[in-house]
């Protein structure tokens, strides 16, 4: 294993945006005021001595200015810093010959002052990864007599722990204009394992409302992740729910949100057991089915993700578990393709020959030509691998096709939080 450390910026919403919102407002404001002060004072420099003050210059002028000291100081630096910045980029495309360049323009728009991105370095932000909160310092201008600070309760998105994110080095309040709310962004180090040769082998991976997800290893081995516990938790929420005599009432909203922390927390976990698992088998590609296209059930017909026993699972709930999955596997090397699930749940994996009258009963598929016997969950699995690595499910001499109808079963162990073989997990 190489450990390499990567940068990653990752961009989190801000779940207390209306409560925060005046603040970090004050923020960007005050970053586009530092700005166009330091605008300013460049072409002032400028007329007088013919040269442009640099970074350090800028910085010496202005820390004593009263704007400065509207932004915590590293802000303020950083707002300097990208003036000149913005400076040595104009006068580079000036060099190169780009006479229409222009040099960088007030942060005015109309009479307002416009949303400037503001940003945090190591002694103006802390991070709490655990209860997704992100401390931002204000300046001392704008610090009331109650608040030197701004809380930010963030969430991040879908495909990222924040519990992974380790060695925050700086924090960005954005602006998004288009969503009109402030987000953050977290430049993080990240130190990632990368395989000196990834793995050779293939894995499918089908996903369902019965089990979540069906492996076949090319190797001749399966496996199945019933949705056991998260059916029980979604069902124990869902009633309880149903309970609340106003469905906006507190008591309804918290009950929501658990419900929705538990299922995203039940991803993580599977989708970083399955990749440890094919990591252990040699594993290079993941060929996962696109639940994006047309799924066909056993009658040909479209799949119905709509309520399957208490649990509303739909198509949205597949991709982002397959985008978590997709970030977590790139990490380790393993690359993710996702591949059309047409005919992958009516052809057996073995002879390849599309069902008609092949029959599917009580999870299982049965050849009529061959005489294959498989979990139907699994043959599709299979299907799917074969769509990258196109070997039928018993090429490769001795290989029968036994363990297609023998998968082992993990359940999610609610003692240990992992998942665990069927046998080991406790009733
Ligand atoms: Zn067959």
């Amino acid at each position: 294993m190489a450990i390499e450390v990567m940068d990653r910026t990752l961009v989190a919403s801000i779940r207390n945006q209306r409560e925060i919102q005046p603040d970090l407002d004050a923020l960007g404001f005050a970053a586009s005021k530092l700005w166009n002060v330091g605008r300013w004072t460049c072409d002032r420099v400028w007329s007088e001595t013919g040269l442009i003050p640099d970074e350090g210059d800028l910085k010496s002028y202005l820390k004593t200015h009263e704007r400065y000291a509207d932004l915590h100081s590293q802000s303020s630096q950083r707002v300097l810093e990208e003036l000149a910045e913005a400076f040595d980029s104009w006068k580079g495309k000036r060099r190169n010959g780009d006479s229409k360049a222009n040099p960088p323009s007030y942060r005015k728009h109309t009479d307002d002052h416009p949303r400037s991105t503001v940003t945090f370095k190591q002694k103006g932000f802390k991070v709490d990864t655990k209860f997704g909160r992100v401390r931002l310092s204000k300046g001392k201008n704008l610090k009331e007599c109650w608040s030197d600070f701004i809380l930010c309760d963030i969430e991040a998105r879908p495909d990222v722990d924040l519990e992974d994110v380790k060695s925050v080095q700086q924090v960005r309040a954005v602006w998004n204009a288009s969503s009109s709310k402030w987000e953050l962004h977290l430049v993080c180090k990240v130190e990632v394992e990368i395989p000196e040769t990834p793995g050779e082998n293939t894995v499918g991976v089908d996903l369902g409302v019965t089990n979540f997800a069906a492996l076949a290893y090319e190797g001749g081995h399966a496996e199945l992740y019933p949705l056991n516990c998260l059916k029980q938790d979604d069902y124990y929420h869902s009633k309880h729910i149903a309970r609340c005599d106003d469905s906006a009432s507190d008591r309804a909203t918290r009950l929501n949100a658990k419900k929705s922390n538990r299922r995203t927390h039940y991803f993580h976990v599977l989708s970083k057991h399955i990749v440890e698992r094919c990591v252990e088998e040699d594993v290079g590609t993941i060929a996962i089915g696109d639940l994006g296209g047309i799924r066909e059930d056993e009658d040909g017909d479209v799949k119905d993700w709509g309520i399957h026993g208490n649990l509303d699972l739909h198509s949205w709930a597949f991709d982002r578990f397959t985008r978590m999955l997709a970030y977590k596997a790139n990490a380790e090397g393993i690359s993710v393709e996702r591949v059309s699930e047409r005919n992958t749940s009516k052809s057996c994996s073995c002879c390849g020959r599309k069902r008609k009258a092949n029959r599917v009963k009580r999870g299982l598929y049965v050849c009529d030509e061959c005489g294959m016997v498989a979990n139907a969950d699994v043959n599709g699995a299979e299907n799917i691998r074969q769509k990258v690595t196109p070997s039928l499910a018993t090429d490769g001499g001795d290989r029968s096709n036994g363990w297609l109808a023998q998968p082992s079963t993990y359940l999610f162990d609610s003692e240990s939080g992992c998942f665990a073989p069927q046998e080991h997990v406790g009733s």
